[in-house]
């Protein structure tokens, strides 16, 4: 067994405004991605397993407003902020998943906490009444709705449509900061693990679920093959049964993950989803694919140092 630990971490797939991506604005991005990347890879160092490091990456994100999770989650068309959120260990194949909380502070401490328990996946008021029982701390909507997610809601004003929140085509009030989160590591005993917290599409119909929290759709793991979080248009990653399709590619029909990864991709973009995601495999190779113009994302394995990217082909050092 390969000692060595990998961690891949993304914060959405879209296209963030160019003038996001310069000056102050781009240094709060990478240094938002640099603390993620930096708290799970402190665990894995320190022998703890990847659910903790995928989870608490995540918290880390959850917690930052420029992000689609947590505070600063994309709103329902009626203003609300509702927040989904799963969590996979791939050694027991145990899952944790919450879905339309309104007051938790954190989902994915939600789900994670679900994990190993006989009914795992929690909508609604269960599901933060389970997290108030859990002693897991509760917010308010004015904690997760912020001024740019009113901003952006505010431009859809008239319109049914949801859309990804900083998807292509939108004019720049409906242009958000950045997108769902999520995490994937393999830790120092070959445990895999995925994380993945969103509030959604904006605009979404109230009680709208995605692919997030669904397990085998935008969240997986299994020690035997790989562990994928994926972010994007949601509907069109359910219909491709993404993030299972991903494994079955690696297991039975002999693809690497790269290669599995795109060619699930290329499956959600015919069927006009749009997005990407983050696979660790079972060796620790990395995969971080995506069709959209860009994608939030920083990755570290034991063979190579800590790097954060937003636009294609970037590798910055951190
Ligand atoms: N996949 C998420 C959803 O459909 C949205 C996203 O990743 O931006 O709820």
């Amino acid at each position: 067994m390969e000692k060595g630990i990998s961690l891949a971490i993304h914060a959405g797939a879209g296209a963030v405004p160019a003038d996001r991506l310069k000056g102050s604005s781009r240094r709060a991005y990478e240094e938002a991605l640099s603390a993620s990347l930096k708290i799970g890879q402190a665990i894995l160092l320190d022998g703890g397993t990847s659910v903790e490091a995928v989870t608490q990456a995540v918290v880390e994100l959850e917690n930052r407003e420029d992000f689609n999770a947590g505070r600063g989650a994309a709103l329902c068309a009626d203003g609300t902020a509702e927040l989904d959120a799963c969590v996979v260990n791939g050694t027991n194949r145990t899952a944790g998943a919450v879905a339309g909380l309104v007051e938790t502070r954190n989902p994915i401490l939600a789900a994670q906490a679900l994990m190993g328990t006989p009914h795992w996946f929690l909508h609604g008021p269960a599901g933060d009444q389970f997290a108030r029982a859990t002693s897991l701390e509760s917010a308010d909507q004015t904690y997760f709705v912020t001024q740019d997610r009113q901003r952006q809601l505010a431009s859809y004003s008239g319109s049914t449509a949801s859309g990804m929140d900083h998807g292509p085509g939108l004019t720049a009030e409906a242009e958000a900061p950045g997108g769902t989160v999520g995490a994937v590591a393999r830790d120092a005993n070959g445990g895999l693990a995925a994380a993945t917290s969103t509030g959604g599409m904006v605009n979404q119909p109230p009680g709208r679920i995605g692919d997030t929290p669904l397990l085998g759709a935008g969240s997986w793991a299994d020690d035997n093959f790989c562990a994928i979080s994926a972010t994007g248009t949601g509907e069109a990653f359910m219909r491709a049964g993404f993030a299972h399709r991903v494994a079955d590619l690696i297991e039975l029909a002999d693809y690497d993950c790269e290669s599995a990864a795109q060619r699930a991709l290329d499956e959600v973009a015919a069927l006009d989803g749009m997005g990407g995601c983050i696979v660790v495999d079972h060796r620790g190779q990395l995969a971080l694919p995506f069709n959209s113009k860009q994608m939030f994302r920083g990755w570290v394995t034991s063979s190579e140092p800590p790097y954060i990217a937003i636009l294609p082909g970037e590798k910055i050092p951190i």
